[in-house]
């Protein structure tokens, strides 16, 4: 691992595979289990660094492939890399762009997200498709890498050798390989020979990779297979990567996702910290810790607040819904947020029906609370 980086492993669960740990970075610690806050254009939506930092939030994670587009990577270098370009001053993540291999790809022609035709919400590619800028099919996968066909009609190549440049221009602390994040609806064939291609990718990122103060996680793939699971665990394992990503699809019902997820767990080397991408609405956050995964980034409760569903500890509400429009109690009874500190649900029903920006902040701020505190509250008990 980078002499920047180091994970301890500092408590273990006796009850499943959970553990607890500090990741080092050279932006500071990271507490794990850890949420990872989506801000995949240099933004989380709604939110200033400040709001983001007092909503909990230790990492945020941005996306390669979006300040790949108009030039702007240039800009945020030239700006002094992403932290100082968003005042973001803790530890940051970037996307390779293989999401957006699949979800500007098979993702739009199978119209699924990653997991969304079968758990509306999560890992999702909706708010790419909604802003409905590119028209479909404009994709290729090559071994050499990806190109994608942009709505002007330019051409957009990406390759592992060019997704790393970015990344290290971009100057997260920790960065992901280039892979293929293939489609819940490719059959085991396809997924077999674009997992040989992200394993190949691997070590083609691996090889391009200079930057000693940002630690390089692979992604394994395999989708819903235990077979290809395993080759994957195999093949990224012996990489020597400072940590793992868990990509792409793990299987048709949740039961299925996270017997196939220990799976994987299992067989990795327990000293690095690993990472799930894309998953991690209230639900899903202990299980995921129980897989004795580390960190895991999910779009979904800022998305889900800014369209009026907001979370409380029994499940979630509609805010928009008749029923609040005199209801003068907090969001969350007891939720230490700026929102519930400050607001009654009355107010926000009142923000949310005249589209007041002011709801936008609000709502995302406690639902980003909402699961942070949710982690840290699980991490404090292992
Ligand atoms: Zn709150």
């Amino acid at each position: 691992m980078e002499t920047a980086f180091h994970f301890d492993i500092t408590k273990k669960s006796l009850h499943s595979k959970a553990r607890r740990g500090r990741f080092h970075t050279p932006h500071g610690v990271i507490e794990t289990p850890a949420f990872v806050t989506v801000g995949t254009n240099a933004s989380v939506k709604a939110l200033s660094s400040e709001d983001v930092l007092e909503a909990g939030s230790q990492v945020v994670l941005a996306n390669a492939y979006h300040l790949l587009l108009g030039g702007r990577t240039e800009v945020v270098e030239k700006a002094g890399g992403l932290h100082t370009f968003m005042n973001w001053q803790g530890p940051m993540m970037t996307d390779s762009g293989g999401f957006q291999v699949f979800s500007l790809g098979f993702g739009k022609d199978h119209k699924v997200g990653r997991n969304t035709t079968l758990f509306p919400g999560e890992g999702s590619s909706s708010e790419m498709r909604a802003r409905d800028v590119y028209t479909p099919s404009d994709i290729k996968i090559l071994e050499e890498g990806v190109i994608f066909r942009l709505l002007s009609g330019e051409r957009m190549s990406l390759t592992p050798e060019k997704s790393i440049a970015i990344q290290e221009r971009l100057g997260a602390d920790i960065i992901f390989a280039f892979d293929e994040c293939t489609s819940p609806l490719s059959g085991y064939d396809y997924q077999k020979e674009a997992m040989g291609r992200t394993h190949r990718w691997a070590e083609r990122s691996r090889n391009a990779h200079t930057r000693k103060d940002q630690a390089l996680f692979g992604i394994i793939q395999g989708g819903e297979w235990q077979d290809l699971r395993e080759e994957s665990v195999k093949a990224i394992s012996a990489l020597d990567f400072s940590g793992f990503g868990m990509g792409g699809y793990f299987g048709k019902t949740k039961e299925k996702m996270y017997e196939l997820l220990n799976f994987v767990t299992e067989r990795l080397p327990e000293q690095k910290p690993r990472h799930h991408l894309g998953i991690g609405r209230p639900e899903d956050i202990p299980k995921l810790i129980d897989a004795g995964i580390d960190m895991f980034d999910c779009a979904a409760p800022t998305r889900e607040a800014r369209n009026g569903t907001l979370y409380v500890s029994n499940g979630t509400i509609s805010i928009g819904n008749g029923e609040f429009r005199e209801d003068f109690k907090p969001t969350e009874e007891g939720c230490g947020c700026v929102a519930c500190s400050n607001f009654t649900r009355a107010y926000l029903h009142h923000l949310i029906r005249g589209k007041e920006l002011l709801y936008y902040r609000l709502a995302s701020i406690h639902n980003l609370y909402f699961v942070n505190n949710l982690v840290r509250e699980i991490r404090e008990r292992i």
